[in-house]
């Protein structure tokens, strides 16, 4: 089923940046953007609970960040919509584009324990007695830049991602011709032409609903299928949805490259939860062997430590 959840948000990360609503509701169009300098980001992180969206372009002062109200809770949130009127309120045109967002500790800390953090340790994170592990950026993260890259590479706008982080930042762009973007973009889209062949209209409608949910994670999405008990799902449709997923995802994966880009991308997502469990001491080998990860699939990740 981890495949599930990774073909799944693979499948519909570029749509689901145009078409998911966002929880919070916009600000006046005169005060949409609030610009905000990177140590005030920075400084914020040790406060916050959820992950803030900011945009910069080659339009903007060096270091001046431009929050995009209503992009709270997620990353997952942005909507490029919102990204396009940033992109067309500049004086300037834009021929560079700048996506950044906070990992911030309270975001952090739930995680933490499920990964098996004890509560002394979380909080000797928290009030700073020992140095917050790493937060590089999410699998998800990588794979919705490259969306956003392919999205932007018409109107001929160059596009990269950065993430604060307690511990620092972190630089990054997808290189969209690599074997493992080009892969998994192709196997996104037979993949959706599997669903939309394969399943019924109800169950393409239980997808379109479970992930237009803002704040579900698609990671877990096949999971929750098939977790749901008799009360959300009486008649078990849920449960055979979950079946029939599985079996078209065993069949994707009898294509060797699919399978190589799948297990790949997994080894990245990987690789960056080491950065996050990784014991004090074994930090800095598991940065460089999640930036080397990143190198060897195309991707351009820089750490900058605070
Ligand atoms: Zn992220």
């Amino acid at each position: 089923m981890i495949f599930g959840a990774a073909a799944i948000e693979a499948a519909r990360a570029p749509v689901q940046a145009q078409e998911r609503p966002r929880r919070v509701s916009s600000t006046p169009e005169s005060q949409a953007y609030r610009p905000i300098t990177e140590s005030e980001v920075s400084a914020q992180l040790r406060q916050e609970k959820y992950e803030r969206i900011f945009l910069h372009t080659n339009a903007d002062t060096a270091h001046v960040l431009f929050e995009i109200p209503g992009g709270r809770e997620n990353f997952f949130n942005i909507s490029l919509k919102d990204v396009d009127k940033f992109c067309d309120s500049r004086e300037t045109k834009v021929t560079e584009l700048l996506e950044v967002h906070t990992h911030p500790l309270g975001n952090y800390a739930f995680f933490f324990k499920e990964l098996g953090y004890d509560d002394n340790e979380v909080q000797s994170f928290v009030k700073g007695e020992k140095p917050w592990p790493p937060a590089p950026p999410s699998w998800a993260d990588l794979w919705l830049l490259s969306g956003h890259q392919q999205y932007y590479a018409d109107r001929k706008i160059s596009v990269s991602g950065q993430v604060f982080e307690p511990s620092g930042s972190w630089f990054y762009k997808v290189n969209p011709e690599s074997p493992l973007m080009k892969d998994l973009t192709e196997l996104a889209e037979v993949y959706q032409q599997k669903l939309a062949r394969e399943l019924s209209p109800l169950e393409l409608e239980i997808i379109r609903s479970e992930l237009s949910q803002p704040d579900k994670d698609p990671r877990g999405f096949s999971a929750s299928l098939k977790q749901a008990g008799p009360e959300q799902d009486p008649d078990g449709a849920r449960r055979n949805l979950s079946d029939k997923l599985a079996k078209i995802e065993d069949e994707l994966m009898k294509t060797p490259r699919f399978r190589t880009a799948v297990e790949n991308s997994r080894a990245i997502e990987a690789a960056g939860q080491k950065v996050l469990t990784a014991p004090v001491a074994g930090r800095t080998e598991a940065v460089s062997e999640y930036l080397d990860l990143c190198a060897k699939n195309g991707i351009q990740m820089t750490r900058s430590p605070r």
